[in-house]
C-alpha cells in the first residue's frame, strides 16, 4: 500500500507539471490517469486483505492458497504445508501421517507419535526424532502416554565469557542448583506462564566470580522448565543409545527421498488443506505399496489384500 501511495503521488506530481495546451501531453495525461486508477484498485484490494488479516488475527495470507503458510525450508523460504510422518523401524513403512500449516515442528511430536502408537496397537513405543521437535511439554506428554523419546538437545546460545547453565549442577533431592562458586541457587518463583521456575542465591553481590557469571547488575538467575526432569532423563537415555539416534536418518528420510525423487512428488499440486491432505495420503499409500511389493512381492501382497 505504501508503494502504491508513493507511485500515485509521483504520477500526480507529473500531472501537475504538464502543459495543458500540448496535444501530446493530453495522451500522457490519459495514460497517467489509467495508471493511477489501476494503482487505486490494487490499493483497495490490499486494504481488504489487511482487514481480513486484522479480523483473523493471522500475520500472513497467501493469495494462492489461504491455508498454506510461509516456512523456512532447506531450499529457502516458501509457502508450504508441514507434513508429519512416522515410519516403523523394521520395514520402513509409513505408520502415520499428518498435515499442518505450522511453521515448525515444536508442537507436533506428541500428536504424530501418539497416532503411530495407536495405529500399531501397542501399549509402549520408542520414538527417535530430530532436534526440531525439542519441546519439554511435548516430550512430557509422550512420556505420560507410554512413548519413550530419543532426541538430541539443540545447542543453547551462550553469552561469550559468561558461565553457561551447564556449569550449574542440579540436585534433584534438594531442588537446588550448585553454582561454580559452590553456592546453592534455591527456587524463588515461577514465571507468569507457570512453565519456568527461577533459581538464585543472595551470595552473588559479594562473589569474586560474578563478572564471569552474569552480564547484568543483579544476581545470576537459572531457569528450569517444570518438565526439565523429563528432558534430563532423555539426555541420559540418549547418551547410552547413540545407535538408535543414528537409525533416524535411514528411517524417516527413506520415504521422503522416495516420494520426492523417485515419485517426483516434491511439491503439492493441489490447494487447500482438505485436498492437500488427500494428495499427501495418496503419496503415502503409493510409497507403502512400493515398500510392500519390495518386502513380500506381488503374490503375497495380492493374497494379503484378497
Ligand atoms: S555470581 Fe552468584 S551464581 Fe555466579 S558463581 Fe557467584 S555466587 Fe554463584
Amino acid at each position: 500500500m505504501q508503494k502504491a501511495d508513493k507511485r500515485i503521488d509521483e504520477y500526480l506530481k507529473q500531472l501537475d507539471r504538464g502543459d495543458t495546451e500540448d496535444e501530446a501531453w493530453q495522451e500522457t495525461v490519459e495514460a497517467l490517469n489509467k495508471k493511477i486508477e489501476k494503482l487505486r484498485e490494487m490499493r483497495e484490494e490490499y486494504k481488504e486483505t489487511e482487514q481480513k488479516l486484522d479480523k483473523s488475527g493471522e500475520k500472513q495470507l497467501s493469495v494462492t492458497d489461504p491455508d498454506a503458510r510461509l516456512m523456512k525450508t532447506e531450499q529457502g523460504t516458501h509457502v508450504c504445508y508441514n507434513v508429519q510422518m512416522a515410519v516403523d523401524s523394521k520395514h520402513k513403512m509409513i505408520v502415520a501421517m499428518e498435515l499442518t500449516n505450522e511453521g515448525n515442528d515444536l508442537n507436533q511430536l506428541s500428536s504424530i507419535a501418539g497416532e503411530a502408537k495407536e495405529e500399531l496397537g501397542v501399549e509402549e513405543i520408542e520414538v527417535v526424532t530430530d532436534m526440531g521437535y525439542y519441546d519439554c511439554d511435548q516430550v512430557k506428554e509422550c512420556d505420560d502416554n507410554g512413548i519413550t523419546v530419543y532426541m538430541d538437545k539443540p545447542a543453547v546460545k551462550v553469552i561469550d565469557g559468561v558461565y553457561s547453565k551447564e556449569r550449574f549442577k542440579y540436585n534433584v533431592e534438594k531442588d537446588v542448583y550448585l553454582c561454580p562458586a559452590g553456592e546453592d541457587l534455591r527456587y524463588r518463583t515461577t514465571d507468569k506462564q507457570k512453565s519456568m521456575k527461577m533459581y538464585k542465591t543472595d551470595s552473588c553481590e559479594s562473589c569474586g566470580l560474578k563478572t564471569h557469571c552474569t552480564s547484568g547488575e543483579g544476581a545470576r538467575v537459572i531457569k528450569r522448565h517444570i518438565h526439565e526432569g523429563v528432558m534430563e532423563e532423555m539426555a541420559t537415555r540418549v547418551k547410552g543409545s547413540r545407535e538408535k539416534l543414528k537409525l533416524r536418518a535411514g528411517l524417516v528420510e527413506h520415504p521422503w527421498g522416495t516420494m520426492k525423487r523417485t515419485l517426483d512428488q516434491g511439491y503439492f499440486l493441489l490447494r487447500g488443506t482438505e485436498k492437500v491432505e488427500v494428495e499427501m495420503r495418496l503419496n503415502g499409500l503409493i510409497y507403502n505399496l512400493k515398500r510392500a511389493l519390495s518386502i513380500v512381492g506381488v503374490p503375497k501382497l495380492i493374497e494379503a489384500l484378497a
